[in-house]
């Protein structure tokens, strides 16, 4: 028979041995209770945020308080992301993601000791709290993305020319770097609708994006700025080489027709060229360029002209 005052005893023996187990840790990293806790805290964390690269980097924060890390590299072909938080070490554990639709990339956590079975069970409970937060980021950063492209061509469009244009001048101006700027415009463009239909004018529009592409550096930008006009932000770019590519630019469009209902049909463009002057705003640098780009249809079209 026990006691009333026996049972309160054990009752209160047993809250502590749970305490105990609560905040205990085996080989070095917290047991399940902890790890429950830890789960539903990286779960409420990464609500936080529906940025892809915030929410690794809440994910590598709070897991690295279960199990000790020293980097966690993450990759999407699909989205075309890498990204890496801490330092790459010679142990690695690798998880390919997916939920039932969608593949959602790979996560490979390193650090410089071997990975020890308890560790990779932790791994994986607070990976399943990942999931559905990773795959918002990606369904977000997926709609910011389209949002920004033009869909005929695949280039930015305005919105995201807009807001490039402004960062980009604002930092040439406060950083003393040289910046150009060309705006092109197809000659005679009507005319391709006109002849072959709206729909083959888009595929010229698409083929100018691409010939437009492969003509610039990586690190110059190219948008549509609207219609049949492009707009191209050249960084570190002083007039006289501004002016050059303008004249590559030109002469690539020339030399590359577009082929339109199996025929090669040539385009050619205006292009204006401006450089970003010290008393310059970004007004004024988009005026001199688009006024330069008229002054090269006036001078005969398939020209350049800087302004
Ligand atoms: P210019 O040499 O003076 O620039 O002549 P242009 O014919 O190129 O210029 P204009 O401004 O007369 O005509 C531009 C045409 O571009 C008219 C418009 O229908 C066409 N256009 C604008 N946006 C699109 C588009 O998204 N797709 C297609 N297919 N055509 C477009
Ligand atoms: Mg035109
Ligand atoms: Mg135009």
């Amino acid at each position: 028979m026990v006691t009333m005052a026996e049972s309160k005893a054990r009752q209160r023996e047993d809250a502590k041995d749970k305490r105990a187990a609560h905040s205990q840790r085996v080989n070095g990293f917290p047991v399940e209770n902890k790890l429950r806790d830890m789960q539903f805290k990286l779960a409420h964390n990464l609500q936080c945020s529906l940025d892809l690269y915030t929410t690794l980097e809440l994910f590598f924060n709070n897991v690295r308080e279960a199990v000790t890390l020293d980097g966690l590299r993450y990759s999407t072909p699909t989205a075309g992301v890498e990204y890496s938080l801490g330092d790459q070490r010679a142990h690695t554990v690798n998880y390919n993601l997916s939920t039932n639709e969608n593949p959602l990339g790979q996560i490979i956590f390193s650090r410089a000791q071997k990975f020890n079975e308890s560790e990779l069970a932790a791994l994986e409970m607070l990976l399943g709290v990942l999931y559905y937060p990773l795959r918002n980021a990606l369904l977000y950063q997926a709609a910011l993305h389209s949002s920004l492209r033009d869909p005929v061509t695949g280039i930015g469009n305005r919105a995201a020319w807009d807001a490039a244009y402004q960062r980009e001048v604002k930092l040439a101006t406060r950083h003393g770097t040289e910046l150009s700027l060309l705006v092109i415009d197809i000659d005679h463009f009507k005319q391709v609708n006109d002849n072959y239909g709206h729909q083959q004018g888009d595929k010229l529009l698409k083929h100018l994006a691409k010939t437009l592409q492969d003509s610039l550096r990586e690190t110059d930008q190219v948008f549509r700025y609207g219609g049949e006009e492009f707009v191209v932000i050249l960084n570190n770019t002083n007039a006289k080489d501004a002016a050059l590519t303008a004249e590559r630019i030109r002469l690539q469009v020339a030399m590359s027709p577009a082929l339109i209902n199996d025929q090669e049909v040539f385009a050619s463009v205006s292009i204006g060229v401006a450089h970003l002057c010290a008393d310059d705003d970004p007004t004024s640098l988009f005026n001199r360029a688009d006024c330069a780009m008229y002054a090269a249809k006036r001078a005969g079209r398939n020209k350049v002209s800087c302004g």
